[in-house]
């Protein structure tokens, strides 16, 4: 089963219109990590969140978004590159406590703190670091970023529905620009639709969801739909990236590690993978310092 993010436009050019299928990322991600139901629904939005942001570029970049905060959940990341290649981890993932039915999910995991986004273009050094203040949901403060740093007003569902037995039932986002020029009275309407919506995970989960959002937000419409990228959860780790985290310790600390004759097993904080690390490894690393 293959997602995809999916591209339109208004025909006036005036509404950039993002969505993006994650049911299966979702699912991926339940099977390699395990999380409790609060943390994967959390991860799988922001990953959904992580393939908007990456929707508009063109050149071979990798985006991190980074949630902190002082709340039980700690720290959420999702990293997204513009080959549809996501991935995500979250400081507790078996984080399990009562929601109160006043307050967003995502509030009351992470609590007060700030969201960092990252944009590396391949072949370069980070180039671009943005911070805005969490505020609401995941989807609101996305949107916040959208407004405070590139000042364009944008409008972002995200939706998760779970499942007992495959972790995640339904899940996708959408997003909606305004490009200068856009209708003021168009842009109203849109915004309220987009607050009617209701559950979008709900969408995701039936085979023509995508159709029926489009349908709903964008009726009577004229609407032009451009590329699609195909997206999957994928985790870049091999064992060199193992090796070259590793080799940044302090050398009496990869000296300790050397010790072992049986060498230490590290798994990747995104996919779980375990990987080998060889006694002899550890030592030439510390005697290289
Ligand atoms: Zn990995």
């Amino acid at each position: 089963m293959t997602e995809h993010i999916k591209r339109y436009m208004h025909e006036d050019g005036t509404f950039k219109i993002v969505l993006v299928e994650s049911t299966h990322i979702g699912r991926d991600a339940y099977q390699r990590l395990a999380c409790s139901p609060i943390a994967l629904s959390l991860l799988t939005q922001a990953m959904t969140g992580a393939l908007l942001l990456i929707s508009d570029l063109k050149m071979e970049t990798t985006t991190q978004l980074k949630f902190e905060g002082d709340g039980p959940l700690g720290t959420l990341i999702a990293e997204a590159n513009s080959l549809g290649e996501v991935r995500g981890t979250a400081k507790d993932l078996a984080i399990n406590f009562d929601p109160l039915a006043d307050q967003g999910l995502f509030q009351q995991a992470i609590g007060n703190g700030m969201l960092q986004v990252s944009r590396r273009i391949k072949g370069f050094d980070e180039l671009y670091n943005s911070v805005v203040a969490i505020e609401g949901e995941i989807a609101q403060t996305l949107s916040r970023y959208f407004v405070d740093s590139q000042q364009i007003p944008t409008g972002i569902r995200l939706g998760c529905l779970l499942d007992a037995e495959v972790g995640v039932k339904g899940a996708g986002g959408i997003m909606i620009q305004a490009m200068p020029g856009a209708n003021e009275n168009l842009l109203f309407i849109l915004e309220n639709r987009l607050m009617e919506i209701g559950d979008l995970g709900a969408y995701f989960a039936k085979p023509n969801g995508c159709e029926e959002i489009m349908d709903f937000l964008f009726e009577n419409m004229p609407i032009k739909h451009l590329a699609d990228t195909e997206v999957r959860f994928h985790c870049g780790c091999s064992q060199a990236r193992m090796e070259r985290v590793l080799a940044g310790l302090p050398k009496h600390e990869l000296a300790e590690l050397a010790q072992d004759p049986a060498g230490i097993t590290i798994s990747c904080n995104f996919c779980h993978h375990p990987y080998q690390i060889p006694s002899n490894t550890l030592k030439s690393m510390s005697e290289e310092k």
